[in-house]
């Protein structure tokens, strides 16, 4: 094929990952996510966080942010965290954003493979919903028409092409994300479904590689985890899939590690 036919092509390098994390779960969650899929993306991964930690940024050779957004769930808290991500990644001349939760694991050579499909001068908005029917913010005005959209949850990861993250600038840069989800109380995954497809109306696509904890892990079938972009896990939750013993594999996450990249050193051979 002439080169100008072809299309567009990515690395790792052409994506800022963003990885939602809060000081408490430092050591317990971050732990195993720099020790298995971090090591593919170091250059590419930050953590947005709210407290300093030494440790973290020595581990992660500075690839820590420290938000000074709150350290609580609360939505407000969130939403300054998730304002923060997205100008970090805005002031990055990468051409993807995708953003995780520190209970993600990132398969990420699939994550390549699959935004090359893609491409980042057009509008994307790559996610997997939990909810079967869209989004409805109720109004108190009966007449008013209704606001309904899709949103992608922030748990099973969420990725943005740069020329749709430039069309949200108005509602999402310089720290207005923060108050677009103060404007209309929701938490920072909903905002963001608001920004693109309420105001922009730009559709989300739905990726069912990607996984949160809201469904159920086990139902993955072996032969297909490789496939798959992103896992998560919660209590009672988890992939079900042979390998190390639970107790030193609480996540399955290193033993999914090791199915996806053997030649690992803490792997068995
Ligand atoms: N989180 C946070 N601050 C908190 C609690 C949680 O930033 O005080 C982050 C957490 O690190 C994770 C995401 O929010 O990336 C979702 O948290 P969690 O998995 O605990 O709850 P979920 O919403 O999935 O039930
Ligand atoms: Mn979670």
């Amino acid at each position: 094929i002439p080169t100008t036919f072809r299309p567009p092509t990515i690395t790792v390098d052409d994506i800022f990952i963003s990885v939602k994390t809060t000081k408490r779960y430092h050591k317990s969650r971050l732990s195993v996510i720099l020790k298995t899929w971090f090591q593919l993306a170091k250059e590419q991964t930050w953590f947005f966080t709210d407290s300093d930690d030494k440790d973290l940024h020595n581990k992660t050779h500075g690839h820590v942010i420290n938000t000074k957004c709150p350290a609580s769930h609360h939505r407000k808290a969130l939403c300054c965290k998730m304002s923060v991500e997205f100008d970090a990644f805005m002031d990055t001349n990468k051409k993807w954003f995708c953003h995780f939760d520190d209970d993600n694991y990132v398969n990420v050579p699939r994550l390549v493979e699959f935004l090359k499909d893609y491409n980042p001068k057009e509008d994307w908005y790559l996610g997997k919903p939990s909810i079967q029917r869209a989004f409805e913010i109720s109004s108190k005005n009966k007449t008013a028409p209704k606001v309904k959209f899709w949103f992608g949850t922030g748990g099973a990861g969420v990725c943005i092409s740069r020329a749709l993250a430039l069309k949200m600038m108005p509602a999402a840069g310089g720290g207005q994300f923060m108050r677009t989800g103060e404007k209309i109380r929701l938490p920072d995954d909903v905002t963001m479904g608001y920004i693109i497809e309420h105001l922009l109306k730009k559709p989300l696509t739905v990726v069912n590689q990607f996984h949160s904890h809201l469904e159920p892990m086990k139902f993955i079938r072996r032969e297909l985890l490789k496939d798959q972009i992103s896992f998560s896990y919660s209590s009672n939750n988890i992939i079900k899939l042979e390998g190390f013993d639970i107790l030193r594999d609480p996540t399955r996450f290193l033993s999914l590690h090791c199915l996806l990249f053997p030649y690992f050193d803490f792997c068995p051979r």
